[in-house]
């Protein structure tokens, strides 16, 4: 039987790199020889441990950021090959090899089929990006900077609108203005900074993207958004209930979405609207992607993603 490698999460803390089988593809479904694993920062509550997951986690499980090389096709399959490169959704990827389902897969583009380019965050930024429905000229707020607001900076500035970034960590603040942003504050204090954004956008921002996933946040988003403005939250809000000023979104008339999608035929158009912006530089994840470990060292990227050291914006794991 073949093997491979995969890390396998054994709760508070715990994850460890073991030989398990190697998946075979099943009608429909193709298998990639990984080249890597983007470490999101979703994961962190399976890797901290919590009381309602079940320990151990299925090997290579929760990784989805994958991208690597077809080595083998199921039945059924006529558009994909060993050897194209591409970047898959699935939920296995901290591994050798995962499966992916044929309309779960984009190409990368060839210029940059030997770069590291997880597909799945990239696919949520598209996702998040179509919904906010933002427009040259518009003054656009990106409230938290991580990977995924980095992205969204990227967007909006090549599309025309004038970006406003805020964050709390003086290096996503750089990251941000490298990203195009035109104004970048901080969200240490949240009447300051909703006070400094409404100075340079008076009456608000007509389009705010919350990509935080804090209280603090998204009281902030919500203070800046202009009357009959989007506000939309891309943050993961995973640490129970939020309150929010119901009287001023009322006023105001605002358009509140709530931008993470679950239909997989979605996703994967966003994984593929991916690709196409990164082969025409509408998105650059290269240099945003700042940390890079071997999957053996997998617990050293889990350790980093939760301190945030200084120059911390993104890490991946390479198979
Ligand atoms: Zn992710």
């Amino acid at each position: 039987m073949s093997t491979m490698r995969s890390a396998v999460f054994d709760g508070e803390g715990r994850i460890r790199v073991a030989r398990t089988s190697r998946p075979e593809p099943g009608h429909g479904e193709v298998r990639v020889r990984l080249h890597g694993c983007g470490v999101c920062a979703s994961n962190l509550p399976v890797w901290a441990g919590r009381p309602w997951f079940q320990y151990p986690f299925e090997p290579g499980a929760p990784g989805h950021e994958g991208w690597g090389e077809i080595d083998a096709v199921g039945e059924g399959i006529d558009d994909w090959h060993s050897g194209d490169v591409v970047a898959l959704l699935s939920t296995r990827a901290y591994a050798e090899y995962d499966i992916a389902r044929a309309d779960a897969l984009a190409k990368l583009p060839v210029t940059f089929a030997s770069r590291d380019l997880p597909g799945e965050p990239l696919a949520c930024a598209m996702n998040i990006w179509r919904r906010s429905d933002i427009r040259a000229g518009q003054t656009v707020a990106v409230v938290g900077v991580g990977f995924i607001g980095a992205l969204l900076v990227q967007l909006a500035t090549r599309a025309g609108a004038r970006v406003i970034a805020l964050s709390r960590r003086p290096f996503a603040r750089g990251v941000a203005r490298s990203c195009g942003a035109v104004e970048v504050l901080e969200t240490g204090d949240v009447h300051a900074a909703i006070g400094a954004v409404n100075e340079l956008s008076p009456g608000g921002c007509a389009r705010v993207i919350e990509a935080a996933g804090e209280q603090a946040t998204l009281d902030i988003a919500s203070g800046i958004s202009a009357e009959g403005g989007r506000l939309v939250i891309a943050g993961y809000h995973q640490d129970g209930p939020r309150q929010v000023d119901m009287q001023q979104w009322n006023w105001r008339g605002l358009d509140v979405i709530n931008a993470h999608e679950r239909d997989p035929a979605v996703a994967a158009r966003g994984l593929r609207e991916a690709m196409d912006a990164v082969e025409h530089g509408r998105i650059d994840p290269f240099a945003l992607i700042t940390h890079r470990f071997a999957l053996d060292r997998i617990g050293d990227a889990f350790q980093t993603l939760s301190s945030r050291p200084d120059g911390f914006l993104k890490a991946a794991v390479l198979a």
